[in-house]
């Protein structure tokens, strides 16, 4: 028996219809050099109709890829919100993604439009002749005038586009299946690759991300949304501010932890999201810098491991309870998400924080080992974490990829375990897992453990080769400036909180952990410094 149910689609025109009408009084906040400038939802949506029309005039009437190459601000939120509405595939180009790689994406993308901030051109200039599909470049911003585009493709302004264009547009019923939006993997483990996601997946994706068992963004929320646009779309936080009626704070480029100190002063958000080195640098600074950012009541925080050390400094220093969750461009892109069981208090409640969390009813997990058989999920068993759900992709955009898919589920790369009550804890990548004598050692159990030393503002790392154990771990360490511990003391440290042989001999200070183009410690740049010679290596 058939339900008597309407299937109606889910699509992005509706979260942009609901958005800009119910929730017409809550603003876009976008930070500048002078201070914040405001847009409300309702302004929003008509530009978002204006925004439309002006791409149908420039030829976009079908699936056309329209790119952005933006900072995180109102102008991007409006692409986000028209160019899926109008039924074309929004693609949000990585700003800091290596030459070649962005020529790769965006012609195997097949960009025909790209938005672009002002402030970004320099960067996007020089590629601009290797960019094959693109006809069209809109600049959000300042003037125009000093860009030197190459033949066919024109130069707009975006605001000069917008200006005069009807303020309502029909937007058309799409296939909810179809894609809204598209997204490069930011390449840490491998070359990127394309996730395309559908106005189904980030409709439901966005219920998710205002469920009370994952983020829990509410109406009213006032969101500061650090984790960029172009980094697995901003953790789907744009779409879902839409939907419930939550204010969103973007910082634009202002990313820095003295603006970002600013900006929380002046907007006073309730939420926020960003990958762990974020807030690590904005920890830092307050403690030279001392400033109340308790309005944030709660602060999503994934992209790597959590070190529990920073979870308790903002907890008790600055009041603001950090809750860790997992994800990948993959999977939309939650994900599990670290909420205690009700009830639990104490260094119980701490011991389930820690973890990557459970995951929702929508998403599956499961883990296999090296035969792909299944791994009991007992809390002690390690494999290799597989999900799939309606937001979990299941293939790449035009290439094949079979070996990170396994009978419709998708192969994270991630190592780990699931307890009974469905916890993930992560032990790492399968690419940064050290395997020494035979077993393994968790290069993020080392990483958090030396984190926990106050001495310390950073530390990544890695497995080098070893002759008698194959590899050992070797600890890239950032001291404060504001110390004179030894590496020696360092090590003094771990003695018992690591198993007697996990406990690395082989350190190097460095001046900054490597970053990728999300923010995350880029471990195979320090594996490049380590083979060239570069790190100075202590043996202790
Ligand atoms: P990239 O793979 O290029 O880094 P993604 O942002 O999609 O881009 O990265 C997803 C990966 O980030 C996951 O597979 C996992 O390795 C890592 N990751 C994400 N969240 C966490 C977390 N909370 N703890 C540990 N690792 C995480």
């Amino acid at each position: 028996m058939l339900s008597t149910m309407n299937d109606a689609p889910l699509s992005i025109a509706q979260l942009l219809r609901h958005g800009s009408t119910v929730h017409g009084t809550a603003d876009v906040v976008t930070w500048t050099e002078s201070g914040a400038r405001r847009r409300s939802y309702a302004e929003v949506g008509k530009r978002c109709a204006a925004l439309a029309h002006a791409l149908r005039d420039l030829g976009i009437d079908g699936d056309q890829r329209v790119a952005t190459f933006m900072w995180n601000n109102a102008e991007h939120l409006e692409a986000y919100l028209a160019v899926p509405s109008m039924g074309a595939v929004l693609h949000t180009l990585n700003i800091r993604l290596f030459p070649d790689q962005l020529i790769h994406v965006a012609n195997h993308a097949e960009d025909r439009v790209i938005i672009v901030d002002a402030s970004l051109i320099p960067l996007l200039s020089p590629q601009l002749p290797h960019l094959t599909t693109v006809e069209h470049l809109i600049v959000t911003g300042s003037s125009t005038d000093d860009i030197d585009a190459p033949d066919g493709v024109h130069v707009h302004s975006y605001e000069k586009l917008l200006e005069g264009k009807p303020e309502v547009f029909e937007w058309p019923e799409v296939n909810e299946r179809s894609a809204a939006a598209m997204c490069y993997t930011s390449g840490t483990t491998g070359d990127p690759k394309g996730v395309a996601y559908s106005h189904r997946s980030i409709y439901l994706h966005s219920m998710q991300v205002c469920s009370s068992d994952g983020p829990n963004l509410t109406q009213g929320d006032r969101a500061l949304t650090v984790v960029p646009q172009f980094h697995a779309m901003s953790w789907g936080l744009p779409y879902a501010a839409f939907m419930i009626g939550a204010s969103l704070i973007m910082p634009d480029r202002f990313l820095q932890p003295a603006p970002l100190a600013e900006l929380i002063a002046a907007e006073r958000p309730t939420f926020a999201a960003a990958v762990p080195t974020i807030w690590q640098g904005l920890h830092l600074y307050l403690e030279q810098h001392p400033q109340d950012i308790s309005s944030m009541r709660e602060v999503l925080i994934g992209g790597s491991a959590v070190p529990p050390s920073l979870m308790h400094t903002f907890e008790h220093d600055h009041g603001v309870p950090v809750l860790h969750a997992w994800g990948m461009t993959e999977t939309s892109p939650l994900g599990s998400v670290a909420r205690p069981p009700a009830g639990t208090t104490g260094d119980e409640m701490w011991k389930y924080r820690y973890t990557q969390g459970r995951f929702p009813a929508s998403v599956q997990a499961r883990l296999v080992d090296d035969n792909d058989d299944l791994v009991p999920h007992d809390g002690t068993s390690i494999g290799e974490l597989e999900v799939r759900g309606p937001w979990i992709t299941t293939s790449y955009y035009g290439i094949d990829a079979p070996e990170k898919f396994h009978d419709g589920w998708l192969r994270t790369g991630d190592v780990g375990t699931i307890t009974p009550d469905g916890y993930l804890t992560l032990s790492d990548r399968t690419k940064d897992i050290i395997k020494s004598g035979g077993e393994w050692i968790s290069s993020v159990d080392l990483e958090n453990a030396v984190m926990g030393h106050p001495a310390v503002a950073e530390a990544a790392v890695i497995g080098i080769p070893d002759d008698k154990w194959d590899e050992r771990p070797l600890v890239a360490v950032v001291l404060r400036h504001d110390t004179d511990t030894t590496l020696a003391e360092l090590q003094q440290y771990l003695s018992d909180k690591v198993a007697k042989w996990q406990l690395p001999e082989n350190w190097t200070l460095i001046e900054e952990v490597p970053k990728t183009s999300v923010g995350k410690f880029d471990k195979k740049q320090l594996r490049a410094q380590f083979q060239d010679g570069n790190l100075d290596i202590t043996r202790i």
